[in-house]
């Protein structure tokens, strides 16, 4: 039976951490039988930093004009690509800051070039906020603007920009991105376009409970709509660096994250895979998070800018994963973006 946002809160308030991630644990098992833990082998491209939102808790963006901001040039980006590859790579998650000038054909010869280059390279691109930016730079639908990028070679979705679904906590940490109803407009047209994507949590910036509930709840019921995610993203602020580290005081605890993750396990009854972390938390968190209701780690390593420049420096290569998931009782299988396990040993 499906829990209530007010049963939600009561465990997420509840001191009994193992009763709480045993019931997250057994809503895994049924939804993943035989023991199993994925991972995936891609790449984070960052095609440019530049950025016109300010988010007070990213130190990733540099303002238009800055020495330090970049755009990719195309050989740069196939070249971390055929790296991707020769690690055994099935995809690559290209992401941006939100460019003050790139226009839709900018994005269109992007994609079309990789896909030309690279045909069974799975495109996992642009947040929510990217989408709505070239959606206004263009003055195109969401519905238009994804259509063309999807027909130019774009796979799915990633469900960055979600940071918490609620215009109060939304207002307060980035006050020029998307309102709530945007980012679940772009997920929603994506799906009914026939794009999965993911959906995303960034917990501890000051949120409350009840906010995190309501973050839960909204992307439940999307999923009700349309059951377009394939798998729900939770992580938590990294503060070093960030303007909006000097004011979260408390970092988040390994505690909370793991009960945060269990709650979200049992809530999200219609999303099959829940993600969890390591680059933030750590290895061993991990190994502890995967009795917590995640089934899935994530991707390898290969290159990652934006929570690096946050201060998190863990790093991870296939062989490590594999290990961390064996060592934590369970059988490693890679799958690609869109959870499809095709490697069993
Ligand atoms: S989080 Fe994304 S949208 Fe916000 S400032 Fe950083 S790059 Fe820009």
């Amino acid at each position: 039976m499906r829990i209530s946002p007010d049963q939600a809160l009561d465990l997420l308030r509840s001191d009994d951490l193992i009763g709480v991630g045993m019931e997250a644990d057994t809503v895994r098992r049924k939804l993943h039988p035989g023991n199993v833990v994925t991972y995936q082998i891609d790449r984070n491209i960052n095609y440019t930093n530049f950025c016109t939102e300010y988010c007070s808790f990213c130190a990733f963006y540099r303002p238009a004009g800055s020495p330090e901001g970049y755009v990719q040039p195309l050989e740069s980006i196939f070249q971390k690509i055929d790296e991707t590859l020769a690690l055994g790579g099935t995809g690559i998650l290209m992401q941006g800051g939100l460019h003050p000038s790139l226009r839709m054909d900018y994005y269109e010869n992007l994609l079309g070039s990789v896909k030309a280059r690279y045909p069974q390279l799975h495109l996992h691109c642009f947040s929510a906020p990217e989408i709505l930016n070239i959606a206004e730079l263009e003055g195109l639908s969401i519905r238009d603007t994804i259509a063309r990028l999807r027909d130019a070679g774009l796979d799915s979705i990633p469900g960055a920009g979600a940071e918490i679904l609620d215009d109060e906590v939304r207002r307060r940490i980035a006050r020029l991105k998307c309102s709530t109803e945007e980012w679940l407009q772009v997920h929603r047209t994506a799906h009914a376009l026939g794009l999965r994507t993911t959906a995303t949590m960034m917990f501890g910036c000051g949120e409350t409970l009840e906010h995190r509930i309501r973050h839960f709840e909204r992307i439940r019921n999307l999923q009700d709509e349309t059951g377009g995610f394939t798998a729900f993203i939770p992580w938590f602020f990294q503060r070093e660096n960030t303007s909006l580290g000097r004011f979260v005081k408390e970092e988040t605890t390994a505690v909370d994250y793991l009960k945060t993750l269990a709650v979200s396990r049992i809530y999200l009854d219609n999303i099959l895979n829940v993600q969890a972390s390591w680059l933030t938390p750590g290895h061993k968190i991990c190994q502890i998070a995967l009795r917590f209701g995640g089934n899935d780690v994530g991707s390898i390593l290969i290159e990652e800018n934006v929570v690096s420049a946050a201060g998190c420096h863990n790093t991870s290569t296939e062989d490590q994963l594999r290990a961390m998931i064996r060592d934590a009782g369970f059988r490693p299988i890679k799958r690609d973006t869109l959870y499809r396990k095709y490697f069993l040993n």
